[in-house]
């Protein structure tokens, strides 16, 4: 699993907390993003059990196109055959630059592309500060099918205070009804709106500028998320992601599974096991400057203890679930039995494999909290 951050934005979103930057050194950033890449490519070749490629960011789509094609052949050399390759892209730009540049991303290898659309009302779009509006989300996501594209993400975002109590309920509906085919997105990521450091958005909340939604209209709007995606079809395999059946993002999917990952460009984590059964992470100082000169780096290795943690916070949030052995020895039998009665974990019918029920699945960090305690 190879995952690059790009690390530019034209502009920043309002609840933002990703690391990028404005700056626009595009070429000079590619050069050193090549450059990590061949210095690590003994890592590399330790990473790939699952064959992904992730271009994230920031914000891949404000590349100029020569730059996106220069990183990807150089990185797909060193990659070899590719399973899954996404982008995540801009609304703005996929229309800006046009069915063009939509035939040069298949040309390239993509094969999923994850569009962040956050919102189909307008006035929210423009609360978020996104650069685009309703329409050209629906227009940027018909460019990319028309192109060819199949597996087509949207990511979405609730729990927007608003006064217009309908406005997520639309959303919802716009979203499935995207694309020109009438077959609903393949895939869709939703959030539920969060204060991250750093961002606007915790600056407008301190000064008592917002208010956030209170947790139960969170709960009601991911409720009602969850049976429309339901209804028409969709595995809920994930808290926050939602795909037609064989349309599960693989990258993401072996994150939760705790499988060995190498991240690329500023701000990037790698996580890695070594011959030796050592886990650790490591990941590049978020500073561009910084990384064109000289990639400033740090890594920790982890404690047993903190692997088991992490395996079962990622594990848990999926409904494939964890075996309840790893839950025991990990969490201990007296927490197992608890959650079991409570209903807050259930037995995956015909498996040895324990889970959150779905309709658990917005309390999810208080049930883990509530078995290590
Ligand atoms: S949400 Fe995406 S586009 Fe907006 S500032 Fe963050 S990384 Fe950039």
């Amino acid at each position: 699993m190879l995952y690059v951050h790009i690390p530019f934005c034209k502009s920043f979103c309002t609840y933002c907390g990703f690391y990028s930057e404005t700056a626009v050194c595009y070429e000079a950033f590619a050069k050193a993003l090549l450059k990590e890449a061949e210095l690590r490519q003994e890592e590399l070749s330790g990473t790939f059990q699952t064959r992904t490629l992730y271009i994230g960011g920031g914000t891949p789509t404000v590349l100029p196109l020569s730059v996106l094609e220069h990183i990807v052949s150089h990185l797909r050399n060193l990659a070899g055959p590719l399973e899954e390759f996404t982008i995540e892209a801009n609304p703005e730009d996929i229309v800006d630059k046009g069915a063009e540049y939509a035939e040069a991303l298949l040309k390239m290898g993509v094969n999923r592309v994850s569009m962040g659309v956050q919102s189909f009302d307008d006035r929210v779009l423009k609360w978020m500060n996104r650069r685009h509006d309703a329409a050209t989300a629906i227009k940027a996501y018909r460019i990319l099918e028309d192109a060819g594209f199949d597996n087509i993400s949207i990511d979405l975002i609730f729990g927007f205070a608003s006064k217009d109590a309908a406005q997520w309920t639309r959303t919802i509906s716009r979203a499935l009804d995207i694309s020109r085919t009438g077959r609903p997105p393949r895939h869709i990521s939703a959030y539920q709106l969060s204060i991250e450091p750093d961002s606007a958005l915790e600056k407008m909340v301190s000064s008592g500028k917002v208010v956030m939604a209170d947790e139960d209209s969170c709960a009601r709007e991911y409720e009602l998320l969850c049976d429309r995606l339901r209804q028409t079809g969709y595995n809920h395999y994930e808290i926050s992601n939602f795909a037609l059946p064989g349309y599960e993002a693989v990258h993401n999917s072996a994150y939760w599974h705790h499988q060995p990952y190498l991240g690329l460009g500023p701000g990037a984590h790698s996580f890695s096991i070594s011959a030796e059964g050592e886990y650790s992470r490591s990941w590049n100082e978020p500073h561009l400057k910084a990384y064109i000169e000289n990639r400033p780096c740090q890594s920790e290795i982890l404690t047993a203890e903190q692997i088991g943690m992490e395996e079962v916070m990622l594990s848990l949030r999926t409904s494939s679930g964890l075996s309840s052995r790893r839950v025991e020895d990990l969490c201990g039998a007296t927490a197992l039995k608890r959650a079991l009665k409570s209903g807050s974990l259930e037995i995956i019918e015909g498996s040895s494999l324990v889970r959150i029920p779905e309709h658990k699945f917005f309390i999810s960090d208080g049930i883990i909290a509530e078995l290590f305690a």
